[in-house]
């Protein structure tokens, strides 16, 4: 063992979820160490925003990075039947004000996460990449630090009186604890890769995110980047795109690209860059956002099927939350479990919101279209709840989307850990 510092807060994972927490809480006056393993910058999917995203960027300081940036604009969104035609894009500024919520971005994720790692460091947070946390330290049942080993094999122990678990998708916290919960009913499978040269709208339609459907409901994204390159996936249920014993990445995606013709003219004139990632069994949730002493944020509390690109919107705005939330409990001196169930609860009802309408994505059943000319009232509802609004009643569009699918119940998850386990309670 090298050393043990000691700071008021250390956040796992420098991804946007643990910088925006970092930026907010230094921001505040208090100590934070960021430990995240890799080097930045590092390759990470998760590239186009919505709309909502908005706020945490402004609240982070970073609109006119944005702004500046050479990130393409993203103004719509559309959707494309198996055959090649196009909806209408939906334009958010014709809802949103054009300056500010409707402004959004595809972004090359080494670059973005870049940004908000150096806006951390700028407001004072102490950024230590190479840093791998590999075991919580407890204390009488509460988290009271971590110990982490660099790239040179060294192993140090950091405490603090809260620790933030943004580890993204390792989400360190709940599996170690077993409280990660998986969702069979959005068991996909995605694979993906890059494209050069393809072809692309020019104008307002440039960054423009496309949905294309094939068959069983299934779906490819098209996202436009900077420097001529495009993000291309596709997604659907793992059975249907291994059928027939086929398992490597590279002939799943080119399988498939005849399936949306869109996507085939597209690709038509561009060149693949080279590498196909694949990954599977995503959607999860965290039983408990937060114990004595620690604090779940961003995919490390849950992570929801990408379809409506919710998930940078969730992971900075509960990194904000987040950090407000250890703000309030630090000034307070009490970081027991209890004192995040505020931000827990506000959680859970954003992914909930989200996760209904994915559902009913899913569902054979349900059309978006149906559902806006018989209720055109929901039109406002759905496009908000798509947009990244999550702060809102959606019960009224719940009930008409039961009008074609289930919707599904809440999940009992997301709470914060009862100080007494179970056991001891039947005891
Ligand atoms: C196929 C797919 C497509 C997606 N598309 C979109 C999209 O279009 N739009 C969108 O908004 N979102 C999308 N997402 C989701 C998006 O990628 C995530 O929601 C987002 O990256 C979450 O940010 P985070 O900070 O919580 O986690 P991450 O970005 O994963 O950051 C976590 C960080 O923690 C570090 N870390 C992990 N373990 C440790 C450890 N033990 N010690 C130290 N550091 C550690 C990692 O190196 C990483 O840098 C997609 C996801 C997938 C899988």
């Amino acid at each position: 063992m090298n050393s043990v510092e000691t700071f008021d807060c250390i956040v796992i994972g420098g991804g946007p979820a643990g910088c925006a927490a970092a930026t907010i809480l230094a921001e505040y006056g208090h100590r934070v160490v960021v430990l995240e393993r890799e080097k930045f910058p590092r390759y990470h999917i998760g590239e186009s925003m919505i709309p909502f995203t908005y706020p945490s960027l402004e609240r982070l300081g970073l609109v006119p990075v944005m702004k500046q940036s050479g990130f393409v604009k993203k103004y719509s969104v559309q959707f494309v039947s198996p055959s090649g035609h196009a909806s209408q894009p939906f334009y958010f500024f014709n809802r949103y004000d054009r300056e500010t919520i409707a402004q959004t971005w595809q972004v090359l994720r080494s670059e973005f996460d870049e940004i908000l790692m150096g806006q951390a460091r700028s407001k004072g947070a102490d950024v230590r990449e190479q840093h791998t946390v590999e075991e919580f330290l407890r204390e009488e049942g509460r988290y009271v630090g971590v110990r982490a080993r660099n790239a040179d094999g060294e192993q140090f122990e950091f405490r603090a009186p809260v620790t933030i678990d943004a580890s993204g998708r390792d989400a360190v916290a709940a599996t170690r604890n077993a409280w990660r919960r998986g969702d069979p009913m959005l068991n996909k499978v995605a694979v993906w890769t890059y494209y050069e040269g393809s072809k692309r709208d020019a104008g307002l339609d440039e960054g423009q995110t496309t949905v294309a459907f094939i068959p069983h409901k299934g779906w490819f994204w098209h996202i436009p980047q900077h420097n001529n390159r495009v993000s291309v996936g596709v997604v659907a249920d793992g059975k249907y795109l291994t059928r027939d014993g086929l398992k490597d990445p590279q002939a799943i995606f080119e399988r498939e690209i005849p399936s949306n013709k869109w996507i085939q003219d597209r690709l038509s004139t561009g060149t693949c860059t080279g590498e196909y990632w694949l990954t599977a069994e995503y959607t999860f949730r965290s039983e408990y956002c937060s114990a004595d002493g620690l604090i779940l944020v961003g995919d490390a509390y849950g992570f929801l099927d990408p379809v409506f690109s919710s998930g940078l919107m969730l992971a900075l705005k509960s990194g904000v939350a987040g950090a407000d939330a250890v703000h309030e409990a630090l000034v307070a001196g009490d970081t027991s479990a209890e004192r995040f169930r505020a931000y827990g609860e506000m959680m859970q009802r954003s992914m909930e919101n989200m996760r209904k309408l994915v559902y009913a994505f899913y569902d054979p059943n349900v059309s978006f279209r149906t559902v806006t000319e018989r209720f055109p009232e929901m039109n406002g509802a759905l496009t908000d709840c798509l947009s990244g609004d999550m702060e809102k009643d959606y019960s009224a569009l719940h009930q008409a989307l039961g009008e074609w699918t289930k919707v599904p119940d809440d999940l009992p998850y997301g709470r914060p850990q009862p100080r007494r386990t179970p056991e001891l309670v039947a005891a």
